[in-house]
């Protein structure tokens, strides 16, 4: 469990000028991880780095000077290789320890502030590779929103299942195929339903590709075959959140998922951020879980008081999107819609306390992803499925353009973004990528 300290004063102010900028997104109370190297230099080892303003202090160069003592010593030792595996796989209060060592390090005053000026590389220069290798990938369904409005299309008299306000309902996703942002993929190819029950399927590039705004949950501290963790340990073993894109293909969709769920239609590709804000970062915009008096309360294993007292987090997310003739026309991102994870039907630790108690050992740098966080209202949906109700409604687009689903060539960015009154908005910075056309396919026979 997080609770507030000094790191969390939102009097604190940096030697670095940009972090004091209002609304920047990385202030000293934020300092989330990365892996990133300088653009272009194909020689420089990729390595985790923290954000304070615009800028991003090299940790494996910070690893090397040793400043700090103790479990922040530990913590930072484990902050040289190519991924933030090792520091995920050391405890809480291991990243809460170099949380507090880098907040000091970092605000005005700072004693360090000599030795860490030259450790700086401006973000603007900085190109990012995966924060984790993700061994496992397993993506939720948490929107209850999302869900409801999905299932209507499929099923109007029954748009829920009896399932759904029990059970965090989830699949095993694919891991090969998830990039950081900027990611670009082909679109996909494969089998449609038939166009009349019991004829052959159609075959070709989907035509209804859509994306999926959600939040991704990386593990830190794994747990051991056979052991679940309780619903009190759960968040300890979280090490961060990241935003994520599940690119969905709705018409392979819909001819593959019965009886087992989703395959082709998501696996091609899988976008996150590549920032990861940790929950120590997060614990000022902690809010009440929150379900509807006529909805059943959860079983004792997904239910504590904290959970319900400080369960969820009001973290405001958005998607924009671009088009080959926005681009040219030089438009700003053209905003889709925008939601908020504090209305998901399920916290993040009932999902990983969930996926352990069957004895499933969840692994450092394995990622959960939420599922797409719709709000209540149309505007709120977080897919065009959802906007374009079943792609019968286009959405009309400032460029003069309109879009059921994703054409050729088209950026979806998801952005998300913490904010209250009195405290320095905390940013978990953005997730682009881009549909590029399918390839040419000959079939064998
Ligand atoms: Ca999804």
């Amino acid at each position: 469990m997080t609770i507030l300290d000094e790191t969390h004063d939102p009097d604190l102010t940096s030697w670095v000028a940009s972090a004091n900028v209002e609304g920047n997104g990385f202030p000293v109370q934020n300092l989330p991880f990365a892996i990133f190297r300088t653009r272009g230099t194909h020689n420089e080892p990729f390595r985790p780095g923290v954000a304070i303003g615009d800028q991003i202090l090299d940790l494996a160069a910070l690893a090397n000077i040793a400043p700090f003592n103790g479990l922040a010593a530990e913590a930072l030792a484990a902050c040289t290789t190519d991924t933030l595996n090792p520091l995920m796989a050391l405890t809480h209060q291991h990243w809460s320890a170099l949380r507090l060592a880098l907040s000091r390090a970092l605000r005005n005053g700072a004693a360090l502030q000599k030795q860490l000026t030259p450790l700086l590389t401006a973000q603007a220069d900085a190109q990012y590779q995966l924060p984790a290798r993700i061994g496992d990938y397993t993506d939720f369904y948490i929107s209850l929103h999302h869900a409801t409005a999905v299932g209507k299309q499929f099923r109007p008299d029954n748009p829920l299942l009896p399932n759904y306000k029990w059970v965090p309902i989830g699949y095993h996703g694919r891991a090969s195929s998830i990039g950081v942002s900027g990611q670009t993929f082909p679109r996909p190819v494969g089998q449609k339903r038939p166009a009349q029950d019991g004829g052959q399927p159609g075959f070709g590039p989907a035509e209804r590709l859509d994306y999926e705004l959600e939040l991704g949950v990386l593990i830190g501290t794994g747990n051991a075959q056979g052991e679940a963790l309780g619903i009190e340990q759960a968040e300890d073993h979280v090490f961060g959140l990241c935003i994520l894109n599940d690119w969905s293909a709705r018409d392979l969709q819909a001819w593959e998922y019965q009886p087992l769920g989703p395959f082709l239609a998501k696996n091609f590709a899988t976008t996150v951020s590549p920032w990861v804000v940790t929950l120590d970062a997060l614990a000022p915009f902690r809010t009440r879980f929150q379900r509807n008096p006529d909805d059943p309360q959860p079983l004792p294993y997904l239910s504590s008081l904290h959970n319900q007292d400080a369960g969820a987090f009001d973290i405001e997310l958005s998607a924009w999107l671009t088009t080959q003739a926005s681009r040219k026309a030089g438009l700003a991102p053209m905003p889709l819609s925008e939601s908020n994870f504090r209305d998901a039907y399920w916290t993040v630790a009932q999902l990983v306390t969930h996926h352990t108690v069957n004895g499933c050992n969840l692994m450092p740098g394995d990622l959960l992803g939420t599922g797409t966080l719709s709000g209540p209202e149309l505007a709120q949906a977080g897919s065009l499925l959802e906007l374009s109700r079943g792609g019968n409604q286009p959405v009309q687009l400032p460029s003069g353009e309109q879009r059921r689903f994703l054409e050729d060539h088209d950026e979806v960015i998801l952005r998300a973004q913490c904010r209250k009154p009195g405290y320095p908005v905390i940013s978990l910075g953005e997730c682009a990528g881009t549909v590029l056309p399918a390839r040419a396919h000959t079939p064998h026979r």
